[in-house]
């Protein structure tokens, strides 16, 4: 799996929730916790299965220049066969 946007494969186009204006892409959140990203689970994780499921997607943040704003968006990744 890869992130399209992430690979410069795709070209993220987001619409401003403020003011519905052009955001632009500045890259993927820093909680993206992919298969290139391991974290060592913590002592007290015994319960919190759920968090090592592999999510397929990956999170950018977006930023709109014309008001400021800051938003979050959520990437599909694609299938990595699909190269
Ligand atoms: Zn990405
Ligand atoms: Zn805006």
């Amino acid at each position: 799996m890869l992130c399209p946007i992430c690979n410069g494969l795709e070209e993220l186009s987001v619409q401003c929730r403020n003011c519905s204006g052009d955001a632009d892409d500045c890259g993927p959140t820093l909680d993206y916790a992919g298969p290139y990203a391991p974290y060592e689970p913590n002592a007290d994780d015994s319960c919190s299965m759920e968090t090592m499921t592999f999510n397929p997607r990956c999170k950018h943040i977006v930023y709109c220049a014309k008001c400021d704003y800051t938003d979050e968006v959520t990437v599909s990744l694609w299938s990595s066969t699909r190269c």
